[in-house]
């Protein structure tokens, strides 16, 4: 049946086998370029943040949620500041602090680890979030959030979590990683040569 094929057939076939195999190179690396190119829309695009004589945006963020748990939250114990901002940097979605209900009172119903009665800081950012706009959605939060929490961020699709200090149980954070959320602590991605706020 081999006598069926001329050397002309071959050479159609070699011709076509090889433009099949040039697709294919063309495409991966075509996808892949496309893909290095997302940039910071791309979860996990601050692997490293490398100094470069300005505030990065990683440091803005988390200082604007230091100084709302600092400057905000009446928990003597544990103060917790959140910010949710765009993927590309330009925009503020939500914000919050751990406290009490609006017009409750400032204080906590118990100063034992777990029973303030105070409504999470990625909570009260969650509840306040601006979900019409449709982008890519990353929490500074100066704790690690805890397994509720976690659940939450999970369900309003938060794509990246960064946090400056662990909370004692890290049950939320592998919570969160094991869901596909980009997860890291402040320290492990940024150069601390940045200005840097205490907080308790
Ligand atoms: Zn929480």
């Amino acid at each position: 049946m081999f006598d069926a094929f001329t050397s002309q057939d071959v050479r159609h076939f070699l011709l076509a086998f090889a433009l099949a195999i040039f697709g294919l190179i063309f495409t991966t690396v075509m996808a892949k370029r496309a893909r290095k190119n997302m940039g910071p829309q791309h979860v996990g695009f601050a692997e490293k943040h490398e100094f470069d004589g300005r505030v990065s945006w990683h440091c803005v963020w988390m200082e604007m949620a230091k100084l709302l748990a600092k400057g905000r939250s009446c928990d003597p114990r544990l103060k917790v500041g959140c910010v949710i901002v765009s993927a590309d940097n330009t925009r503020v979605f939500g914000l919050g602090y751990n406290g009490s209900w609006a017009g409750g009172p400032n204080e906590p119903e118990s100063l034992q680890p777990g029973k303030s009665g105070f409504v999470h800081a990625e909570v009260n950012a969650l509840i306040k979030c601006d979900f019409h706009t449709p982008a890519e959605k990353i929490m500074y939060v100066t704790h690690s959030p805890c397994i509720d929490c976690a659940r939450y961020i999970i369900n309003a699709r938060i794509s990246a979590v960064y946090y400056d200090q662990e909370y004692r149980d890290l049950s939320g954070v592998e919570l969160l990683k094991n869901a596909g959320i980009y997860t890291a602590k402040m320290s492990s991605i940024v150069k601390y040569d940045e200005p840097q706020t205490e907080i308790s």
